[in-house]
């Protein structure tokens, strides 16, 4: 028998899933449960990468045990230096406004996030408006259907 989580889980798009894997990931380490991935236009999962920042030990390549360790970071850091226009992220958390400008630097297309974070994000504390202003391109919000 499939749970209501595991079924509502099992319903979403293929980055999402991945996402929220990479998120659990982090939560069984100790870390923020935040993950990411990054698509091509044609959807084909990228990069991924999780929060780190609760973790003494890593992977070669990605940020650990320092509170810039977030999920974005690690993604974009796997993806080589290039423009991607036509690509999202897609984050489980709204991200913060250090991953923010790493995402407007590595010149991702496209924001996707599943849940807001008013605490701390942009879009929801600030307006939204700062970081698309600075941005060449659109940056755009969309929760999962
Ligand atoms: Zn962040």
């Amino acid at each position: 028998m499939v749970s209501a989580a595991q079924a509502a889980l099992d319903s979403l798009e293929l980055p999402w899933r991945s996402a929220f894997g990479c998120a659990w990931q982090s939560a069984q380490n100790g870390s923020v449960p935040v993950g990411a991935v990054v698509t091509s236009a044609d959807g084909t999962v990228i990069a991924s990468g999780r929060a780190r920042s609760m973790e003494t030990s890593g992977p070669v390549g990605v940020l650990f045990n320092t509170t810039i360790a977030h999920a974005e970071i690690n993604t974009i850091a796997a993806l080589p230096p290039k423009g991607y226009p036509d690509h999202t992220i897609w984050v489980t958390l709204e991200p913060c406004l250090q991953c923010i400008g790493a995402i407007v630097v590595a010149r991702i297309g496209t924001v996707r996030f599943a849940g807001s974070d008013p605490s701390c994000c942009p879009s929801s504390s600030i307006g939204g408006d700062i970081p698309r202003a600075r941005a060449s391109r659109s940056i755009a919000s969309k929760r999962p259907r």
